[in-house]
């Protein structure tokens, strides 16, 4: 199950696309040659004056034709499955709110974010509670809230939530998450069905404890569950892990128990570099040729597919540092902090100038940095880019997923702000984070804050 390196470490290539490449295999965006670069219609330089930058911005329309795409491809008589939005991927209530109105559902692993989703106007019924460590806490709350399932992916984790269920008079509805150890073939922090990796229970204890949990007081089984990781944009493993579990749902079936649902969990990936983007319809034929006759109702959790080409990172060119016959760092002045990927995963993302005129300039090698007193804060390595001066501002592309989620204040540099792009009018979705709320929590115990130097020395 070979596929192209999916998140090859951010060095220079005779393949890295040009900027024109970039934007041809994105319709969202475009080149004005005045206005210089626009998100659907919207110039992202009026933005980036207004809020200043870092700044998000995320593309209401383009998320909502890509649900679309992904709905219909789903939608095909036989398979009829249900869409649960990874919320982990981009947790913003207007983006919740915006998926809601499509009709989907929410894919949660925490009690943050089924409370977020609610917020967001997602009925509980449509909600789905996955992870491989849930508190006594979220499940109750899960299980009060009457959500549509619980993942589970442990036997400790069944038999705890049996009790909790008993003790307040409810069932809960669960699903069986199984690992079906299947190399998805994608980056090895985003690989989540091998048998080593945490996630799930082992194929082969799945049928036994699903008997387990039938038997169970508080829990009714409904069916299995399977994600096997992220970014992943070659069908066979989809189709390798959904055969698994075919072939699990007629056994247990033949040993007389009920399976009405399989949960295919999310995955499915996008063309960062110069991937072939991966494909709804052929998700939705890998689903149909291994599951669709088994007369399950029928579920997928993405996250990445949906919202990550919808979101770009703009941010400016803080100064250049050359150095004799070395590629120049361009220091932006965003950094790790902001966009985690390229030093989490060594990502690879497109990087466009927001002016036509810089995105015309001869592209030479460089290395593009952020500010934050780390090595591994860089977005690319030896990249070709055009030249670009102090002041010149980019969009670095594909950043609405897992990109302000997992945002941290490292460095005291605060929250950037985030805009929504909808057609020609766009907004703030949320301020620049005020620098006083850095340590608006903090506390100095008393007898620090007074000074009394004198009493720590006395004590020793
Ligand atoms: C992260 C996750 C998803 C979403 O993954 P994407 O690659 O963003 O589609 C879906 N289901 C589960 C259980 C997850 O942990």
């Amino acid at each position: 199950m070979s596929m192209p390196s999916v998140s090859a470490p951010p060095s220079s290539s005779m393949t890295d696309p040009s900027v024109a490449d970039l934007l041809a295999a994105r319709p969202h965006l475009r080149m004005h040659a005045l206005e210089g670069l626009m998100l659907e219609q919207v110039p992202l330089a009026a933005i980036a004056d207004a809020l200043g930058t870092p700044v998000w911005v995320t593309g209401a329309g383009t998320l909502r034709s890509r649900y679309r795409r992904l709905e219909a491809a789903l939608a095909e008589p036989s398979l009829g499955a249900s869409i649960h939005y990874a919320v982990k991927a981009n947790d913003h209530l207007a983006i919740l709110r915006i998926l809601s109105i499509e009709g989907a559902g929410a894919d949660v692993v925490s009690g943050g974010e089924m409370r977020r989703a609610i917020e967001a106007g997602i009925p509980p019924a449509r909600i789905v509670f996955s992870g491989v460590g849930k508190s006594d806490d979220e499940l109750g709350l899960a299980l009060s809230l009457s959500i549509s399932q619980i993942n589970v992916e442990s036997r400790e984790e069944l038999e705890r939530l049996s009790g909790l269920a008993s003790a307040c008079g409810r069932t809960a509805r669960i699903v069986l998450r199984v690992n079906p150890d299947i190399d998805a073939g994608t980056h090895a922090k985003i690989t989540t069905g091998l048998a080593d990796n945490k996630f799930g229970v082992a194929y082969d204890e799945a049928a036994d404890l699903y008997a387990l949990a039938a038997r169970l007081p508080g829990i009714e089984p409904i069916g299995f569950a399977v994600h096997i990781g992220s970014q992943i944009n070659d069908p066979a493993p989809f189709r390798a892990a959904y055969a698994r579990i075919a072939d699990l749902v007629r056994r247990v079936r033949e040993a007389g128990q009920a399976v009405s649902l399989v949960d295919c969990g999310g995955g499915l990936g996008i063309s960062y570099r110069d991937e072939i983007e991966g494909s709804p319809r052929a998700l939705a034929h890998a689903i149909r040729v291994t599951l669709g006759d088994l007369g399950l109702k029928l579920v997928v959790e993405p996250g990445r597919w949906l919202v990550a080409p919808a979101g770009v990172l703009l941010s400016r060119v803080l100064l250049v540092k050359q150095s004799a016959g070395r590629a120049p760092f361009v220091v932006l002045d965003a950094a790790m902090n902001d966009l985690l990927r390229p030093s989490l995963y060594e990502a690879w993302h497109g990087v466009v100038p927001l002016s036509a005129r810089d995105a015309v300039q001869p592209a030479g090698p460089a290395h593009l940095v952020g500010p934050v007193c780390e090595t591994g804060d860089t977005f690319a390595l030896d990249r070709p880019l055009p030249h670009l001066a102090a002041g010149a501002r980019v969009a670095i592309l594909d950043t609405g997923a897992y990109g302000a989620v997992m945002s941290s204040t490292y460095n005291s540099r605060p929250l950037a702000a985030q805009a929504l792009v909808d057609g020609s009018r766009w907004t703030t979705i949320r301020p620049r984070q005020p620098v006083e709320q850095l340590w608006a929590g903090e506390l100095v115990p008393d007898w620090i804050a007074a000074g009394e130097t004198g009493a720590g020395r006395a004590a020793e």
